[in-house]
């Protein structure tokens, strides 16, 4: 059996920056691969959104490293010339209801670190962008658009530059701790069995299944795992506007908001749909939803413009009545596996926080 310092499973945004990070600091890494490529899977199905930090909950891991990991991927995409735009959003009132909650939420988002948030009224947020219909906003203007997979080429890059090798088409089947050591079998292409000194489970949506086939990871440390689909809509009409707009938060998630790609174009969504099975298809009828929520922000939205477009699925690992989840980043201490890390529910702020996701992981493994 081959031996190897760490092995990384899955090459979505995550385990790209973990593997990146452990090779940086001199570790032997192989990163194995079920599919054929890099970010196949989440990671290519998102909205590209370098998130502030604004919602969630105070002192969590998502708010700490959204906040830190933000600052770390603008910083890395200057520095690798990735591809991005520091747009700005505004979070737009369009009821004196909503306009009653943008204090709380700028005062949440203040807790969080994320101090620059500007409350504007209707007429100085029409001046930014002059087809909104709005009574209030918050402007955010750390929040910004990232070229997903140019990020990811370039921390593959780094990482195969420090000595990291990726194996695609490898997916793990099958792993047992042994004493300080964990062994493993990967099939796909070239079948292999590997023994490492640490096991990074990065594996997205797969992670608490391949949690459970690990002998020796104690069941009841796994979450269970709900899928929650993500819609997107893109729109056949020019949306005059040059930076995302969302609309007050609803119970369960954070409305229809526009987005942009680096293209300029717009999309919107994503809404949630919780799912039994892996399913990407987009419902055309779930449109009839979109529009009139999309009107109360942008009332000119013409009639037939939507167009179904893509769809992303949710690792979460709580039931829908539960309205916040956190990322569930597990190491020794937790499960008691030496040599073993779990992340679990790397949802969205995921590819915001995926660099300082990956330091906390070398923290863990004490590189
Ligand atoms: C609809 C939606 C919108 C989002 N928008 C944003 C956003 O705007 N901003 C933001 O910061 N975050 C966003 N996110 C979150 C972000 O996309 C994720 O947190 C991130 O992509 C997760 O990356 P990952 O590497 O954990 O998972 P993935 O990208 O899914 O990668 C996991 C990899 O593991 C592989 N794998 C699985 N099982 C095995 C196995 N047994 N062996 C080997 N390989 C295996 C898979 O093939 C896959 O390539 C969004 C998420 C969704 C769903």
């Amino acid at each position: 059996m081959d031996k190897v310092e760490c092995v990384v499973i899955g090459a979505g945004v995550i385990g790209l920056a973990v593997a990146r990070r452990l090779a940086q600091a001199g570790r032997e890494v192989i990163l194995l691969e079920a599919t054929e490529a890099i970010g196949t899977v989440t990671s290519s199905r998102n909205s590209e959104v370098i998130h502030a930090g604004i919602y969630y909950k105070a002192g969590s891991l998502m708010a700490r490293m959204c906040v830190g990991g933000k600052r770390a991927l603008y910083q890395y995409c200057r520095d690798h010339g990735i591809p991005h735009r520091n747009c700005g959003k505004l979070i737009v009132a369009t009821s004196p209801k909503e306009t009653e909650k943008l204090q709380s939420i700028r005062a949440h988002a203040e807790a969080n670190g994320v101090d620059d948030l500007q409350t504007l009224s209707g007429a100085d947020a029409r001046a930014l962008e002059p087809a909104l219909n709005c009574d209030a906003a918050l402007l955010s203007p750390s929040t910004g658009i990232i070229d997903s997979h140019a990020y990811m080429l370039a921390l593959r890059g780094d990482a195969e530059e420090a000595g990291a090798a990726c194996a695609f088409h490898t997916p793990l089947l099958h792993a047992r701790a042994v004493g300080g050591r964990i062994e493993l079998d990967a099939g796909g292409d070239a079948p292999m069995s590997l023994e490492c000194r640490l096991l990074v489970n990065a594996a997205g949506l797969s992670a608490p299944a391949v949690a459970r086939s690990i002998d020796g990871m104690p069941i009841e440390q796994i979450p269970p795992a709900y899928l929650a689909k993500g819609n997107y809509f893109s729109c056949s009409a020019r949306a005059p506007f040059s930076r995302l707009i969302y609309p007050v938060p609803e119970p369960g998630g954070l409305g229809v908001h526009l987005t942009l790609d680096m293209a300029g174009q717009a999309r919107f969504g994503p809404d949630v749909e919780w799912i039994e099975k892996v399913d990407y298809t987009v419902d055309p009828a779930r449109a009839e939803r979109f529009y009139p929520a999309i009107r109360r922000y942008w009332p000119t939205l013409p009639d037939g413009a939507l167009m179904p477009s893509y769809s992303g699925i949710r690792p979460k690992i709580v039931p829908p009545a539960v309205a916040t989840q956190d990322f569930l980043i597990q190491g020794p201490r937790e499960h008691g596996v030496e040599g073993l890390i779990n992340l679990f529910g790397i949802e969205s702020p995921g590819l915001t926080s995926s660099l300082a996701i990956a330091d906390y992981v070398g923290e863990l493994a004490g590189v």
